[in-house]
């Protein structure tokens, strides 16, 4: 064999491997963490008997379906109405255990999913809080803010930085807590527990995650 059609066979050799290797990323390894707020003793917030802790297991259920059915894989902190710890309710435990399986997921970050409520009912709209634990953490926090005011369109509120937050202080991964609206709102109460919106939620933050994975 000549010289030159040995170099132009190492050549397309090379450029077959470089290639192969640029395009082989396998996506269906993409775990994404999603923390259903409160559960068993601790319902969170309370309006006519509806309790936060119910309504994010319900959003929780809806994201994991959307996610999954878009090559995200969802590992979910509890899957019943019941708290996460041992034997009689007790917060901080709860919190550890919470906190425990978000940093040994190998998720590649973590959303807390709550609602929000405040005694002047007029205030309302989805809400990310963040802090710094993690460098990822403001970046995440902004593409889902942004996410959520593009894809439920009622909503123009602004990230809020918390450093007192025990789950934001303790876990590693890339993580946020996705307010997703006001219960003391009446109007935006009767949206939260309609399923409609709840997947309207769930496409919301699937957008966002897909925004965020593309520079993580
Ligand atoms: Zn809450």
């Amino acid at each position: 064999m000549k010289k030159t059609s040995i170099i132009i066979l190492l050549l397309v050799l090379i450029l077959t491997v470089f290639i192969g290797t640029a395009f082989a990323i396998p996506n269906d390894e993409i775990w994404v963490a999603i923390d259903p707020g409160h559960g068993g003793v601790d319902g969170g917030a309370v309006i006519n008997d509806v309790k936060e802790a119910s309504l994010t297991l319900e959003i929780s259920f809806k994201i994991k379906e959307i996610f999954e059915q878009n090559g995200i894989h969802v590992l979910l902190t509890r899957e019943t109405e019941d708290d996460l710890s041992q034997g009689d309710f007790v917060k901080r435990e709860d919190m550890i255990h919470r906190v425990n399986t978000l940093n040994t997921s190998n998720a590649c970050l973590a959303l807390s999913i709550h609602l929000n409520k405040f005694n002047i009912s007029k205030y309302r709209g989805a809400q990310v809080f963040y802090n710094t634990t993690n460098s990822c953490n403001p970046y995440l926090a902004q593409v889902m803010q942004q996410s959520l005011i593009t894809y439920l369109k009622n909503t123009n509120r602004k990230i809020v930085k918390r450093e007192n937050i025990f789950l934001l202080n303790k876990v590693t991964i890339p993580c946020c807590i996705i307010e997703c609206g006001f219960m003391s709102n009446p109007e935006e109460f009767a949206l939260l527990q309609s399923e409609e919106y709840q997947y309207k939620i769930a496409y919301a933050l699937l957008y966002g995650v897909e925004d965020y994975l593309k520079l993580y």
